[in-house]
């Protein structure tokens, strides 16, 4: 692994000097003391790893193999086609390793239970409303204009085993049955509709901007593999019931 650059090492060294000299101060015994002096060798031994790695991974971006992995990324997915999806925050959920997405093809939000905050349902029947301050509804905004002319494939993942879905709806007194996975495809439609929408509105106004397709997806951390379709069946009498079952 690389050094780090010198002004960083030194901005890095004054920190923890000021910051351990401040601690310290606070008190007179030694033991206390002594705890802090070892606090701060582990947080600069950390530190240095920390800034290292970050420094490795922004370098790697450019790498042969990256540089590669994106052109055929790119050549698979077509010119005209961008892929776009919002996935939970759960640890397991890596982009890398969920579609071996490379980096800056696409693209990959991450939010607690993939929630795509700004679409609810609207106050007319099958209407949504749009919150236009919502940063991911201004994020999709963006999108459309930038991507004029061209095809976004936006995908919504409702993953299996998702914790902080099961507390959302939890704290939201709905019924669990399934995790809460038939709950966030409900939902999941509202954004969709909302997306839709939202490109329609923005057609009107702007005339040339991108086409968007939303699509549903449940990746399944355990096993790593992807389930599609489950929408279909979201009014089936036994998935209202008793939610999916395996
Ligand atoms: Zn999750």
């Amino acid at each position: 692994m690389s050094t780090l650059p010198s002004h960083l090492e030194k901005q890095l060294e004054n920190f923890i000097v000021l910051q351990l000299t401040a601690c310290l101060s606070r008190f007179d015994d030694t033991k206390p003391q002594k705890m802090m002096k070892s606090y701060f060798s582990w947080l600069r031994k950390f530190s240095i790893l920390y800034f290292q790695t970050r420094i490795q991974r922004a370098q790697e971006l450019n790498s042969p193999e990256v540089t590669l992995a994106k052109k055929l990324a790119k050549e698979y997915i077509g010119n005209k086609n961008h892929d776009f999806f919002v996935t939970c925050v759960d640890g397991r959920n890596m982009p890398t390793i969920m579609f071996s997405k490379p980096p800056q093809v696409g693209g990959a939000l991450r939010t607690p239970a993939g929630v795509v905050n700004g679409f609810m349902e609207g106050q007319k029947s099958k209407t949504v409303f749009i919150d236009t301050d919502s940063y991911v509804v201004l994020q999709i905004m963006t999108l459309l204009r930038e991507k004029a002319g061209d095809t976004i494939y936006y995908g919504l993942d409702s993953h299996l085993g998702c914790a902080a879905r099961s507390f959302i709806h939890s704290t939201e007194g709905g019924k669990q049955t399934d995790g809460g996975v038939r709950a966030d495809i409900v939902n999941k439609m509202t954004t969709t509709k909302g997306i839709l929408q939202l490109q329609k509105k923005m057609k009107k106004q702007w005339k040339y901007v991108a086409d968007i397709v939303p699509i549903f997806f449940s990746y399944d951390p355990s096993s790593g593999g992807v389930i599609s379709g489950l929408e279909i069946h979201i009014d089936n009498k036994d998935v209202v019931n008793f939610g999916y079952t395996e």
